[in-house]
């Protein structure tokens, strides 16, 4: 029975890390049919406006040229809607493929029991190549994940496409140009999601254009830094207010003054800073966790197995303690936590089982039955001032006599 137990699945534990899995292009699809509904709004009222100038113009006056030239325009402009919306179907079709592939791999799970099931393996298996793309598509080899996914035929279960984007405007932010960031922002209809979550991105690739053109024109071209000031700084004196006025002091401060406080705005790092917040910003957007899932399932993985013994001949625990590896060699070839590839990167997880409770030393118990540290009480005495020979409850306030204090035993 227990052997059963060790062994059976928990579906809904196993999956509780696969929701970005499904949520991914689910988020996918919202923001391509956002960006469909805007287009067809956009030259709808277009092709709307036109029609009604056209209809009720003057008929004796208006060139018949001319009304047939409206005409065409308006055709013309429903072509491209239609283009427009074809480009739109085939990626919802797209992404519906893998979602679907997706909602199979994850059902795949709920035909096993227990994971000596031997396809259970297999299954996870994938799971950690789906986790592994992720890793290396998050660090930018974007060659590397590409190969791992067509290698394994996990194309449909990993995020290649939309990362590699994401990567391709770090890239140029890093390289020192907004163009692409901006356009990201400026597609469809991000902007508006942009300022539902009260993203400054924008702004802060604007306020980085404003710093380029001050830095290279601000003595040939004074007018242009103002004129991109007036246009994209200006509206959100409000918002962000000490950006707002820090520029308009950096007219006065050349770049090269390494002691002026402008020093940081003239600094190559703010690109860097730039290309943080468009990744944090992205992935938030399309509700993307911020650390990579190998990272999160690394972790628990660690703390899990982790014991109190695992890191006691390191130098940094307390020495001289016997260790899995000194006293139990058993354990030492068993134990991943103890195997040189591990052992580091556990070092600072948690751990899940508390076989040990942590209490101050020198416990002392108060008449009213609660319990201090020796050095805790004779600090607090010290800061509240109170006679040699006396405590106070830390707690309570109420003040006893030392030599009405118990000394406290754990066994
Ligand atoms: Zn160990």
């Amino acid at each position: 029975m227990g052997d059963h137990v060790g062994t059976k699945l928990d579906h809904e534990n196993h999956l509780l890390l696969d929701q970005p899995l499904l949520r991914l292009p689910f988020e996918l699809l919202r923001k391509n049919f956002r960006s469909a509904h805007f287009e067809v709004e956009k030259d709808g009222t277009f092709v709307k406006n036109l029609l009604k100038e056209t209809a009720s113009a003057n008929y004796s006056q208006t060139p018949q040229e001319d009304v047939l030239k409206n005409l065409d325009t308006m055709i013309a402009r429903m072509r491209g809607v239609k283009r427009k919306l074809t480009a739109f179907a085939e990626e919802e079709d797209r992404l519906y493929h893998h979602e679907e592939a997706r909602v199979k791999h994850l059902a795949e799970l709920y035909s096993m029991y227990s994971v000596d099931d031997v396809k259970y393996e297999s299954w996870s298996r994938t799971r950690l190549d789906r986790l592994l793309v992720d890793y290396l598509l998050r660090h930018g080899y974007n060659d590397s994940a590409r190969a791992l996914a067509e290698e394994r035929g996990i194309e449909l279960l990993v995020d290649v496409d939309t990362f590699e984007q994401m990567s391709r405007i770090r890239k140029s932010l890093l390289n020192g140009s907004v163009t692409e960031a901006l356009a990201w922002c400026a597609a469809g209809d991000t902007k508006k999601e942009l300022r539902k979550m009260d993203s400054n991105l924008e702004f802060m690739l604007r306020y980085q254009q404003y710093i380029e053109i001050v830095r290279s024109k601000a003595r040939t071209k004074p007018n242009e830094a103002l004129a991109h000031a007036k246009k994209y700084l200006f509206p959100y004196r409000e918002t962000y207010p000490h950006e707002f006025r820090q520029a308009c002091g950096l007219l006065a401060i050349p770049p090269g003054d390494a002691r002026s406080v402008y020093s940081e705005l003239y600094s190559q790092a703010r690109w860097e800073m730039l290309a943080d917040l468009f990744t944090s910003t992205h992935n938030t957007l399309l509700s993307l966790p911020p650390v990579p899932l190998l990272h999160v399932a690394l972790s628990l993985g660690l703390s899990a197995l982790k014991t109190p013994a695992c890191h006691s001949i390191h130098p940094a625990s307390t020495a001289g303690a016997p260790s899995h590896s000194t006293s139990m060699l058993l354990a030492a070839s068993v134990c991943p936590i103890c195997s040189t590839e591990l052992n580091e990167l556990a070092r600072n997880v948690p751990y899940a089982n508390h076989s040990k409770s942590h209490v101050e030393p020198d416990l002392l118990m108060l008449p009213n039955g609660r319990a201090y540290g020796k050095a805790r009480l004779e600090e607090y005495a010290r800061k509240a001032g109170l006679l040699d020979g006396q405590v106070k409850d830390l707690r309570t306030g109420e003040i006893f006599s030392m030599d009405r204090l118990k000394k406290v035993y754990i066994s």
